[in-house]
Parts: C-alpha cells; sequence; structure tokens
C-alpha cells in the first residue's frame, strides 16, 4: 500500500534500520554525539536563532509555544482543525482569546490580523499555521509576521510549521517560533516536536513556564546536547539519520525544488482531468480536492490501486481528498497516483481514460521550455 496521506508520511528504509538498534542511554558521549549532530542539522532546517527538541506529538509544540510566549491574550487564526487548536489551547490554560476565523480554503488577510490586533491592546502572541493542513491551504505567514513587528515589535509570532518545515524553505525573520513534527514533512514515526525560536523569544520566555514544557529548562539542556527529561532518543536516531539523508539526496533547496515541482505536476495533472483543487491559495505540502465523489474516489485508490489518501475533517468529512506531498517522494509514485485518480474517475463513468494525468504530470515535470 502506497501511504500517500499528508501524516503520517512513510518512514525510509534506511531511517528504520537506524532507530532498530539496542536502547542507548541518553545521559552519555555517545548518546550526547548523536544529538549533537542532530541539533546542528536541526539549524539549517528551521533557520532560527535557537531549536529545542520535545518528545510530544506537534500539539505538544504548539501547547508549550503558547504557554512559554503568551502571557495575556492569544490571537489565532482558525482557517482549520489545527488554526482552531491553538484558540483550544489559550482557553485551556486561562489565557484570553481572539479568533480569527475563515473558511477552510481561505488564506488569511494581513488587514484582518492588524485590525484584530489594533482593537485588543492586550494581545501579546499570534498563532498561525504555514500550512494548514485540514484543506491545505497557504497562509500568507511571513507578510502577516512583517507586518506584525513593524507596529507591534513585543507580540510574539507563532507559526505552526508542521506541515511547511521541510517542504518549503521559510523566511523566519519575524517569527518567534517555528514549530515542526517527526511525521510529517520529516518522514519519522509519530513523537518528536521542535520548536524554532527567535532571540525576542529567549528573551520573552525568560525563566519559562510550565513543568514539562518549560521551554527555559530545555533551552539550557539542550545547548549541552541534553535534554531535561529522557530523550525521545530513538526518534532523535531517526531525525539525524533523516537529516543526513536528505543531504545525500541533494540537500534541503532540491528537496524544496523537487516537492514543489511534484505538487505543480500533481495540481496540473488534477486539474486536467476537471477536477477542482480546493484552497484558494494551495500549500506545497498535501494537494487537495475537492469533489461530490471524494469519498468513492477515496475508496477506490485504495481496494483497487493500493493507494491511502486521507479525506476530510468535521464539514469537509466525504467532500474532500488530500494527497501528501512531503518528503521523499519518487517522480514514478506520484505519477501512479495521479493515474490511479484519473482510472478511479472512468470507475465512476465521469470520463473515459486516456492517460491524460499521467501526460500532464510528466510534461510538467520533465518537458524542457524552449
Ligand atoms: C498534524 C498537524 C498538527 C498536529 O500534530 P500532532 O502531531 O497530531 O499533535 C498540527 N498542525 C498541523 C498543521 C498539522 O498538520
Amino acid at each position: 500500500m502506497l501511504l500517500f496521506t499528508p501524516g503520517p508520511t512513510p518512514v525510509p528504509a534506511n531511517v528504520r534500520n537506524a532507530m532498530a538498534g539496542e536502547t542507548i542511554h541518553h545521559r552519555t558521549p555517545e548518546f550526547e554525539a548523536i544529538f549533537a549532530e542532530a541539533r546542528e542539522k536541526l539549524f539549517a532546517l528551521m533557520q532560527t536563532d535557537e531549536v529545542v527538541m520535545l518528545a510530544s506529538t506537534g500539539t505538544g509544540a504548539m501547547e508549550a509555544a503558547v504557554t512559554n510566549l503568551c502571557a495575556k491574550k492569544l490571537l489565532n487564526v482558525n482557517a482549520g482543525k489545527f488554526g482552531e487548536r491553538f484558540g483550544k489551547i489559550a482557553k485551556a490554560h486561562g489565557l484570553g482569546n481572539i479568533e480569527l476565523k475563515y473558511e477552510w480554503d481561505t488564506p488569511a488577510k494581513v488587514e484582518d490580523v492588524m485590525e484584530a490586533l489594533e482593537k485588543e491592546s492586550d494581545i501579546d502572541a499570534v498563532a498561525i499555521q504555514i500550512s494548514e493542513s485540514a484543506g491545505g491551504l497557504r497562509h500568507p505567514v511571513e507578510e502577516i509576521a512583517k507586518a506584525i513587528k513593524s507596529k507591534y515589535p513585543d507580540v510574539m509570532v507563532i507559526a505552526d510549521g508542521i506541515t511547511a518545515v521541510g517542504v518549503e524553505k521559510i523566511d523566519v525573520t519575524h517569527i518567534d517560533a517555528l514549530i515542526a513534527g517527526s511525521q510529517k514533512a520529516l518522514m519519522l514515526p509519530p513523537g518528536l516536536a521542535i520548536v524554532g525560536l527567535s532571540q525576542a523569544a529567549i528573551q520573552k520566555i525568560g525563566e519559562g513556564k510550565g513543568y514539562y514544557f518549560n521551554l527555559a529548562s530545555e533551552i539550557k539542556k539542550q545547548r549541552q546536547n541534553t535534554t531535561a527529561y529522557t530523550a525521545a532518543t530513538t526518534l532523535i536516531i531517526g531525525l539525524r539519520e533523516i537529516l543526513v539523508t536528505i543531504e545525500q539526496n541533494g540537500g534541503l533547496e532540491k528537496l524544496y525544488t523537487d516537492t514543489q515541482k511534484r505538487a505543480q505536476g500533481v495540481r496540473a495533472a488534477i486539474q486536467a482531468l476537471g477536477l477542482h483543487i480546493y484552497p484558494k491559495s494551495p500549500a506545497n505540502s498535501m494537494t487537495t480536492i475537492d469533489d461530490v465523489h471524494a469519498k468513492e474516489i477515496r475508496d477506490i485508490l485504495k481496494k483497487e490501486f493500493g493507494v491511502n489518501v486521507a479525506g476530510g475533517q468535521d464539514h469537509l468529512k466525504g467532500k474532500i481528498f488530500r494527497i501528501n506531498q512531503m518528503g521523499l517522494i519518487e517522480p514514478y509514485e506520484a505519477a501512479w497516483v495521479v493515474n490511479a485518480v484519473e482510472l478511479a474517475l472512468d470507475k465512476l463513468g465521469r470520463r473515459s481514460y486516456e492517460g491524460t494525468a499521467n501526460k500532464i504530470f510528466n510534461e510538467t515535470l520533465y518537458k524542457v521550455k524552449q
């Protein structure tokens, strides 16, 4: 079965093998060397002033960023399940919360964020997804962050990059916390989260907040290549391995270019079949299609072509399907997926098969413009 869901993503064989060794103790020079290497490579990936790894899923890092960087009121952009989650975290911790709500296909507007900040002077942090996975939507986060910082330099900008880090180069100039998670673009099993921090964020964190998710204790320990509590040794060994693998495959720039090309190719192929791309500003992390036959297409893909793609949640349940683009994916796998979608449409009597999807996909990837 081809796992083509936007998280979890398949773990490459060499990474699985690297994680299959005997458990090593976390307070040893042996593990600290691995930790140091993973940490150094993370700086290249995140491009932030500091990075910390947390033994939790991505949501734990979202919670850590909110509790450590927001003291009064959080403004969160909600254009999907994950944006909504930031507001729930703020409320669970007794913080004030203002929510900017959008339909799941609609990117946030700079003016809306600025207007909300204008109205509520006690907002001290803004949280937004770079890629909102609920609808495969790309928010203009860099633009929003820049506008916030130009007028409210003390407001912390928290960017959930769980389906963006490892997909594309992110300009972190105006971002205070950049969040990543293991089981999406990093091609690892779930259970490890990463927070990249700016100098301003480190200042604001001070002594830190909370206990397990106290970022001050983690920063202190991780600068010494260890963790405050037991490190997720196996996942960190896997992280080091996948970051080495990315380097061996031509590095981050190549990963970003390949991902972009493949995402473009799949979008073009899907549109050539007469299908509709759901988000108004699609992220390159996944291709989301809204369609009356979304459920039937998914079922056919799974049963007849061995392809597992994701559906939708809440009001989009049964109305969309999402094809993963994150990670080191062979073009022939993506070609198989778009071809299977075309065959599914044929089976549903929507159009007769003529190999259009593969033609357009391959042309987008390989046809050199003269
Ligand atoms: C998957 C995801 C999360 C949540 O991560 P968990 O690992 O399930 O806690 C948060 N934000 C985005 C954008 C995601 O795609």
